[in-house]
């Protein structure tokens, strides 16, 4: 048998060589019962799994959730129901539309996704670090994603593509607001917040219904950097975020957030004066105060990015008794979609792999077989329900309380109105300070300059609805006539999108 430092071949046969191929004569040919070339080879060409199709670059750690408030009043949740109760978590952050490859500066939204590995299964919080997203019905998406990927002629990225999505879709104005701050490009992974953006439905013992969003406030404070900071890390360093969650981990400077939720009783959603279910709106502050819940650390790098970060996968379906789906729509589909990515990429028995098994509980269940079924697949124990084998059986304890649910089967429009401007009209008059505005502007300018004129006009316009000086602004800064601006803006979607056609 091999000794500790033997090497081997995959099948723990010890390699005599690894610097010369077997081969007839010093001059070659080879041979092909060299089977370790053979295998090293074979194994090298399918080294790659394929590229998430969003969020391909990101970085992660491991580190613990403290809960530092009894929630229990609100959700069953075990792993938030002590003040002091400890809870290990992976965190991954990510850009979303650039490849592998890209890099970590770009003007982006971050992925803030975090895994609990609680006792009564994994919670993923798969979030983003702006709390408002671009569209709020998942057909759209893949069409949006498609505009901030690559022309499908040039396989360059393409600002015609992306700003005559965006136009067309002024629910977007909301989180492009975001984007072209200097939040989109934060100082990187440490120095930013998280955001659930979705509502999510907690439930307490007695059955009683409480709609949350979560924020991840960072204690590092709130870091961002220019666009001129962003474009030179790009070329110097693109994977200075990386790094440097590494490296701060490594060196004993653990980073942290505070956890926080708003907390929204079931019955108020119905008159409340915003859809909580359109992932576009924020719930403001002074309606819904923020709640601590708990602090999380990162404290432990993964010693192996392949098998750990890249092989992570998180499920807005992963959820805890005590925790549940809400119907925004967007989130409905993530819970499909995410999963199916999984598979796809990673195979039916991904979450069998150590970074997704639960590890604070063991699953149990009926599911058996399927590709690099890595565990003991079950042993003997029987493979079906119901038996009277002494099998894992369901708990209708664990039942999630009903929500009633109404009308008729449609797709129902969700038409554009006035108070999708208004939120972002907010961040931009009393938010933001002078030097926020003028970033943004800037922010905007450099990139929508890029673009055609009729599609610069009809996307300002977008932003004066939001706000006149922002649209004003933007309008000085390309030129454009802010009367020209100003007409389109006063027009109905319909009208604008006519006047401004090819
Ligand atoms: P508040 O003044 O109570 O909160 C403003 C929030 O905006 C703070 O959470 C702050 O985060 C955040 N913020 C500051 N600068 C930016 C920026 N450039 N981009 C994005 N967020 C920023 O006001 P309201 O709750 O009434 O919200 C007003 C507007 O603020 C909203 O329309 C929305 O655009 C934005 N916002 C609101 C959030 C919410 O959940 N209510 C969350 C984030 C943004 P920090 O404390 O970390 O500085």
């Amino acid at each position: 048998m091999a000794d500790k430092n033997q090497l081997t071949t995959a099948s723990g046969m010890p390699v005599d060589n690894d610097q010369q191929t077997l081969t007839a004569g010093p001059r070659g040919p080879a041979l092909m019962q060299d089977v370790h070339l053979m295998e090293k080879l074979a194994h090298f060409n399918r080294e790659r799994i394929p590229e998430r199709v969003v969020h391909a670059k990101g970085a992660g750690a491991y580190g613990v959730f403290e809960c530092t408030a009894d929630m229990s009043k609100y959700t069953r949740a075990e792993f938030l129901s002590q003040a002091g109760k400890k809870t290990e978590v992976f965190a991954r952050f990510s850009t979303v539309g650039g490849e592998k490859g890209s890099a970590d500066a770009a003007r982006d939204p971050r992925g803030f996704a975090v895994k609990f590995y609680t006792e009564a299964g994994n919670y993923d919080m798969t979030g983003n670090n702006t709390p408002v997203f671009f569209i709020r019905d998942p057909l759209k998406f893949p069409d949006f994603i498609h505009t901030q990927k690559r022309n499908p002629a040039t396989n360059a990225p393409d600002p015609d593509m992306f700003w005559d999505f965006l136009s067309l879709t002024p629910e977007s104005i909301h989180q492009v607001t975001v984007l072209f701050s200097d939040r989109g490009t934060p100082k990187d992974y440490r120095h930013m917040n998280g955001y659930s953006s979705h509502t999510f439905k907690w439930y307490n013992v007695n059955g009683e219904v409480f709609w949350v969003q979560y924020h991840f406030k960072t204690l590092q404070g709130v870091e961002t950097l220019t666009r001129q900071e962003a474009t030179r890390l790009a070329g110097e360093d693109p994977n200075h975020a990386t790094t440097d969650l590494h490296t701060a981990i490594e060196e004993g400077e653990f980073p942290a957030w505070r956890v926080c939720v708003q907390i929204m009783p079931e019955k108020e959603a119905k008159t409340y004066r915003w859809n909580i279910f359109d992932i576009t709106k924020v719930w403001p502050h002074k309606d819904y105060p923020l709640i601590e819940i708990g602090r999380m650390t990162l404290n432990r790098n993964p010693a192996n990015y392949f098998a750990e970060v890249e092989q992570s996968a998180f499920s807005p379906g992963n959820f805890v008794p005590g925790i549940g789906p809400s119907p925004d729509k967007m989130l409905q589909a993530r819970i499909i979609s995410y999963h199916d990515a999984h598979l796809y990429r990673l195979g039916p028995n991904y979450q069998l792999l150590p970074v997704n098994a639960p590890k604070a509980c063991k699953a149990a269940n009926y599911q058996r077989d399927g590709y690099m079924r890595l565990d003991d697949n079950g042993g003997s124990q029987p493979n079906y329900w119901p038996n009277s084998m002494g099998g894992p059986e369901p708990d209708p304890g664990m039942a999630e309380p009903p929500i009633a649910l109404e009308g008729p089967a449609a797709r129902h429009p969700q038409e554009v109105t006035e108070d999708d401007f208004f939120q972002p009209g907010e961040l931009y008059r009393r938010v933001m300070n002078d030097t926020d505005r003028e970033h943004l502007v800037g922010n905007i300018v450099t990139h929508l300059c890029n673009a055609q004129k009729r599609l610069q006009l009809r996307q300002t316009a977008l932003f004066f609805k939001a706000d006149p000086d922002y649209g004003r602004r933007v309008a000085e800064g390309l030129g454009l006539d802010t009367k020209d601006v100003q007409r389109l803006a006063a027009m109905s979607q319909e009208e604008r999108v006519k006047a401004t056609s090819a």
